[in-house]
């Protein structure tokens, strides 16, 4: 029997649309393969990768020892559910707390549940070790912030098309500006303030970076208070901004860390919450859990994942590649560019408001000439290659984008 249907990308993009639900605006381009930084769509056409899957993919795509371990492991044991032990899960958890330097691990499956479990832990704490009285804790978060799609992650919003129309909203949050350390400061005062919750770099907002020492100074500040430091790493986390976490760069150590996206390398969804055993056994069993969570297949994977990025040298390379990549779009001279920023290979290129152009022009003729990346918001594209990129590769991607932008005038 033949299994593999041959579709065109006009028709895959009409099924879509026709049965799909409408909650993504995706470019016209339909993949059908995917290997290192290339994809291909079903007609053959092949691009550089310089979304990655929002970063799930930085250890490029179907890498072999990451697959071969999904494979192997989906041949012996795929789903035990937490009502048993496994052989796969404590061998995971005793990986992960010594890769990362922790003494606990809660297995999700997705980032935003990995930032609920984070803030289910945080209030946790909070009532049984801080001592705020039930139901008063308060969490400070960030404008702008993006942690995910669910009802509470929507509720710390303020992006109105994430929020609006979803409510009533998840109460006690404080929202502040980010990179505003007397927000933070001024807002710590309460004294039933539990946790701050912060991305490292804002990527979804716009790969916003922030102040050098801003989160140095932002992790003391929560450590006068007796406030937990939250970081979500979903998206800087694991090797893509030029260290393991987007918070080495100032030695923070997280009281609690979130991870997702690339901890599967893009293969299957594996979020995580590590945390030392102060904040993490104040959550009991029946208190908190997932079906999948934990799974013997995300165990392996995710092991296979984290070699990959230690024997491949992959937060190397995006700290090298990342110099060499703004070095050279900083050499593209043209008037619609106003800013490019970014940190190892989470990079943006902020195009001029005014200048006749959106993100999204120029995101449709990069990927005509072999290039993909998505727009965030109107006028900025986010530039996140897989991390096994290499320097020839970086360099025909940046000659790509400046024929696409220099292409407008
Ligand atoms: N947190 C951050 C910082 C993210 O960038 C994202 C997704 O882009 C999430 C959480 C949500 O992850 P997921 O889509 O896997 O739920």
């Amino acid at each position: 029997m033949e299994t593999t249907t041959i579709i065109s990308s006009k028709e895959a993009m009409r099924l879509e649309e026709m049965y799909g639900a409408h909650n993504y605006h995706p470019l016209p381009v339909v993949l059908s393969r995917g290997e290192g930084v290339y994809v291909w769509d079903v007609e053959g056409k092949q691009y550089f990768d310089f979304l990655s899957a929002y970063s799930a993919v930085n250890q490029g795509h179907c890498h072999p020892r990451i697959v071969d371990a999904l494979i192997d492991q989906a041949k012996t044991l795929t789903l035990t559910s937490r009502a048993f032990y496994s052989d796969t899960l404590g061998v995971y958890e005793k990986y992960m707390t010594a890769y990362f330097g922790y003494d606990k691990i809660l297995p999700m499956n997705t980032g935003a549940e990995g930032d609920e479990t984070a803030l289910k832990l945080c209030r946790k704490w909070a009532y049984e070790k801080k001592g705020i009285p039930q139901n008063e804790a308060k969490i400070i978060v960030c404008e702008n912030n993006f942690h995910g799609r669910t009802i509470t992650v929507i509720s710390l919003s303020t992006d109105p098309d994430a929020r609006n129309g979803f409510g009533p909203y998840t109460p006690g949050f404080i929202t502040i500006p980010y990179n505003d350390l007397e927000a933070l400061e001024d807002t710590l005062a309460d004294p039933n303030v539990a946790g701050f919750l912060v991305e490292p770099i804002q990527g979804e907002a716009g790969v916003y970076v922030p102040d050098e020492g801003y989160l140095t100074r932002a992790y003391e500040l929560c450590k006068e208070k007796n406030v937990l430091f939250i970081a979500d790493e979903v998206q800087t986390g694991i090797a893509r901004t030029g260290k393991l976490l987007a918070c080495d760069h100032e030695n923070v150590r997280p009281d609690i860390l979130i991870l997702g996206k690339a901890l599967s390398g893009g293969v299957y969804p594996v979020s995580a919450v590590l945390a030392d055993d102060e904040i993490m056994l104040t959550i009991k069993p029946g208190q908190h859990g997932s079906t999948f969570g934990g799974n013997p297949l995300a165990c392996k994977v995710a092991i296979a994942a984290l070699d990959v990025v230690k024997d491949e040298n992959l937060a190397e390379n995006a700290a090298r590649l990342g110099e060499i990549f703004r070095a050279e779009l900083g050499k593209i001279d043209s008037p619609m560019i106003e800013k490019i920023r970014g940190k190892g290979l989470l990079n943006a290129i902020v195009i001029k408001p005014g200048s006749g152009k959106s993100a999204w022009d120029v995101c449709l003729k990069m990927a005509e000439n072999g290039l993909l990346a998505k727009p965030t918001h109107d006028h900025i594209i986010r530039y996140a290659p897989p991390l096994v990129i290499n320097e020839e590769q970086i360099l025909e991607a940046v000659s790509i984008i400046k024929r696409s932008i220099l292409s407008f005038e």
